[in-house]
């Protein structure tokens, strides 16, 4: 059977999102529960999918099933496209199977030409209406079909309306939406060079390309890779006959959550604006009004509404974000879907829905996008610090969380700023799509304009970045890049804080504490602690990092790189003294100097771990790392070393290497220098010993890295030594302390040759970090050069950096374990790489069997959010 690529709404349902994508299958699932939705069909993701393997074309067959549909659409709704008399006017929308919330392009009342317009301009009695709707068509079919570009259009508005004195849109008339239909159309022309097209199926077929081709735009395509959202999804095409908000005071259009999207709170949230149109509301063209006040206007579509909202939450157990039209009082349902949320509402909303009985626990730990808890895990302002300063100024608080940076007033500033490691707050009078990079490479974002529904707000919501919107105080001077607020001028570079919770706007700098895991966010990580059943450690070098993680829900130290606790000043001079000896006994002498230092901090560690387990690798990487560069810095190591300049200055030139990554580093320096790899033992054991006198009760038992293994010879050569020196410690303390001996597998052979290696190894740590570094043969700090060429040519989607390659290194990671395992049944396995606190690598690792992800302290109720919703 020939593949069918059109569906209408009453064909489809909700399970149907794949195909239809997220606003076609629910528009066809509030068809079915009966609800007022205007009709029409939606074009499936595989016409989209088809369509970009026809070379950008809709192929002959699509497009005869979809004048098919149109003919459906015409017996259902009773009106004819391109009819003069009675003509059928629709919306082209797309529609992913993720929401991408403003990433995608819409076309409203397609269908007018000329003619068609003069005759429901007279037919109505309402010529304004008419020319509203032609004039937003031809703007929108400019700006999304043929890329015209939106401020041409905006600039002529508002020539128009200055011409006329008056400041908004519905104070146009007719005759001057008339006039301005007219401007539009000749500025289609002379940019295009042939006229703006009459023919109803020729705009269609233009506006169906359009989303299809919307799917591959630069913002969509940042979009999904920061939402994971593969390239090959394809976005669906909803055709669907226009509701009209706006022809006149009885009409409107309004958008509305059944929870607030900011705390979670229960209750209708939303806007609503009068004799108005498609993004009216979430553009800020007026500022709308609260959903609230529109009982008092229309209190029957009011009524409804409320009945509507309650049926879908019920239907879909889930906070609705819904879009809706009112004609004539009327009430018209647009869209709905789960709405998007701040990290903190979705925490509440979980918590709510199982209290009131519509979920379960494990349907609330698997509602959370666990991505969305690092926002929660940033710092908030300090209260105190907070209550003590005024605030100068306040909007909504549109998106929570605290954030304090330099101004900058455009988003390709903002990604300028922030590149070179300024922090900044981007203040613009509002936001677009097109901003959406510079927003993410903000700590917050302050808008003059828009309500809670902005662009701002839900992208901002969206990222978890703190967003302020609407604060119409501000005075802005975009072109001058300077703003007036509470007086004072401000410029480019000054310090501000805002406050995305309660919209207040602080004057410099306040300064931000950490965040804590109370409450529902408690709550919700001990669900997932009861469903999950990998381990989640962390990785983490000093004492307060794996406090913080502890605190945070760490079962243990997965890596501690032992090398960073080289570099404060007094312990970097004995290290560099170690670096540049000539023999072993002044090696050793050195050395001497740095273990009671490294012990000292491995008994914090076991003590700030509280008898969990904690993994210690031994040095790893490159000797130059550690040398002087200074001149001064060379001086007094000769001097301390006995030696004169030059001769430390030749050691460290020898040391350089052409590929240090793949040079001297890891258990090749246990090879050349056993006495290091021997000092760290002793240092390991004795704290490890130590502890456990004071702490009878806790199991301390160390666990011993070994790095960058690629052979089981190499391990055992440097095994024997660890395991002599650790033996020879412990009998002279008389104690009868257990330690175990294991190797990361970050070199492909070590994976490639995993059964051997197992026979030797107490454990496999995957360091993925050097494991996807070699298994692509590309440096992890100059990728960065290139990968977004690879983005662009979508030879890659994501970072292999920051989401595990599943198909290459994760093959590695599954032929380790299968190889290791069966050799030594006792062996477990972790991930220490920076995927560990990756949701997407988190299932995976899930999946092939893992014992344990070990992750960065920020990223652990991440991980064990990820952990829990991979085993349920
Ligand atoms: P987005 O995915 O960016 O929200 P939509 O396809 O939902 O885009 O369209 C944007 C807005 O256009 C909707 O919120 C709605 O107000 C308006 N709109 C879309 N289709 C119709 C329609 N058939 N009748 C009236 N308004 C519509
Ligand atoms: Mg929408
Ligand atoms: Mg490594």
């Amino acid at each position: 059977m020939a593949k069918k690529y059109c569906y209408l709404f009453s064909e489809g349902n909700a399970n149907m999102r794949e195909l239809l994508g997220g606003k076609g299958a629910n528009l066809a699932e509030m068809t079915n529960i009966g609800l007022p939705v205007p009709q029409g069909f939606t074009i499936t993701t595989e016409a989209c999918t088809q369509y970009y393997e026809d070379n950008r074309e809709i192929n002959p067959e699509i497009m005869a099933e979809i004048n098919e549909y149109i003919v459906k659409m015409e017996e259902i709704t009773g009106k004819k496209f391109g009819d003069k008399e009675n003509p059928l006017l629709v919306s082209v929308r797309s529609g992913a199977r993720a929401s991408m919330p403003g990433m995608m392009d819409t076309i409203l009342n397609l269908g007018l030409n000329e003619e068609v317009v003069e005759t429901i301009a007279a037919q109505s009695g309402n010529p304004r209406w008419a020319w509203d709707c032609y004039r937003r068509f031809i703007q929108m079919y400019s700006d999304v079909v043929m890329e015209v570009g939106k401020k041409y259009f905006e600039e002529l508005i508002d020539e128009m309306k200055a011409k006329k004195g008056v400041k908004q849109d519905v104070e146009l008339n007719a005759e001057d939406l008339k006039e301005l239909a007219n401007q539009f159309k000749a500025e289609y022309k002379s940019k295009i060079g042939s006229d703006f097209p009459t023919d109803p199926k020729e705009q269609l077929m233009g506006a169906i390309k359009a989303v299809f081709r919307s799917w591959d735009n630069p913002r969509a395509n940042v979009y999904r890779r920061d939402n994971d959202i593969p390239y090959s999804w394809g976005t669906a095409v909803n055709v669907q006959s226009m509701a009209f908000g706006n022809m006149g005071d009885d009409c409107g259009t309004g958008v509305a959550f059944t929870r607030d999207p900011a705390t979670g709170a229960k209750g209708l949230f939303g806007e609503f604006l009068t004799n108005a149109q498609g993004e009216d509301v979430v553009a800020g063209v007026r500022t709308p009004m609260h959903i609230s006040e529109m009982e008092q206007k229309f209190p029957e579509a009011f009524a409804e509404f409320n009945k509507v909202c309650k049926t879908l939450e019920d239907h879909y157990r889930d906070m609705q974000d819904m879009e809706f039209t009112v004609e004539h009082g009327k009430l018209y349902m647009l869209q709905t879907r789960n709405g998007k949320r701040t990290a903190q509402a979705a925490l509440k909303i979980a918590c709510d829905l199982v209290d009131e009985g519509m979920r379960t626990e494990e349907e609330a730990v698997a509602m959370i996008d666990p991505r969305n808890l690092d926002t929660l895990l940033h710092p908030q302002f300090d209260a105190k610090a907070l209550k003590a300063a005024t605030p100068m100024g306040k909007g909504l608080g549109a998106s929570p969380g605290a954030a304090c940076g330099k101004i900058v007033f455009t988003a390709d500033d903002a990604e300028a700023w922030n590149e070179r490691g300024e922090k900044v707050v981007l203040v613009r009078l509002e936001t677009s799509p097109e901003d959406i990079t510079g927003m993410k490479a903000s700590q917050g974002i302050l808008t003059v304009r828009g309500g809670m529904t902005s662009h701002a707000a839900v992208v901002a919501r969206g990222m978890g970045t703190c967003c302020v919107s609407g604060c119409s105080d501000i005075v802005m001077d975009e072109a001058n890049k300077k703003f007036t607020l509470a007086g004072k001028e401000f410029h480019e570079g000054d310090y501000i804080s805002i406050d995305g919770s309660t919209g207040n706007i602080y004057d410099g700098i306040i300064p931000t504490v950490d965040a804590t895991i109370a409450g529902e966010f408690g709550r919700i990580m001990g669900w997932a602690d009861k469903f999950r059943t990998m381990k989640v450690r962390t990785n983490a070098d000093t004492p307060a990092d794996a406090k913080k993680a502890r605190e945070l829900g760490a079962e243990g130290i997965g890596l501690c790189r032992t090398e960073h606790m080289f570099f404060d000043p007094e312990r970097i001079a004995a290290f560099r003294e170690m670096i540049c000896s000539d023999t072993v006994e002044e090696r050793e002498a050195a050395l001497a100097k740095i273990e009671p230092m490294q012990q000292a901090d491995f008994e914090a560690l076991y003590e700030a771990l509280e008898g969990n387990p904690v993994t210690i690798r031994f040095l790893d990487p490159p000797l130059h790392e550690f040398v002087p560069t200074e001149e001064a810095d060379i001086e007094a190591l000769a001097k301390a070393q006995n030696k004169p300049v030059e001769t430390i200055k030749a050691i460290i030139a020898s040391l350089h290497e052409f590929n240090p990554m793949m040079g001297h580093r890891g258990c090749r320096l246990a090879v050349t220098y056993p006495e290091i790899a021997k000092m760290q033992t002793k240092a390991v054991i004795k704290a490890a010993i130590n502890v456990k006198k004071n702490h009878p009760d806790w199991t301390v038992k160390p666990e011993i890295m070994i790095p960058l293994v690629n052979d089981i010879k190499e391990l055992k050569y440097v095994k024997k030594f660890v395991v002599e020196t650790a033996d020879a410690e412990i009998k002279a303390a008389g104690s009868d302390l257990e330690y175990e001996v294991g190797t990361m597998i970050e070199i492909p052979r070590a994976a490639l040759t995993a059964d051997e290696i197992a026979k030797e190894a107490d454990f496999f740590c995957f360091g993925t970090n050097d494991l996807t570094q070699m298994t692509f043969g590309f440096s992890r700090d100059d990728a960065g050069k290139f990968l977004n060429a690879y983005y662009d040519a979508k030879i890659y989607e994501n970072d292999p950096f920051a989401k595990l390659d599943q198909n290459g290194v994760g093959k590695l990671m599954e032929m380790a374990l299968e190889l290791g395992k069966p050799v030594n049944p006792k062996l477990h396995c972790g991930i220490c790489g920076e995927h560990g606190g990756d949701p997407t690598s988190v299932e995976f690792c899930n999946k092939i069997g893992l014992d344990y992800v070990s992750c960065s302290p920020f990223r652990v109720p991440i991980a064990r959010l990820a952990a829990a919703q991979a085993a349920i």
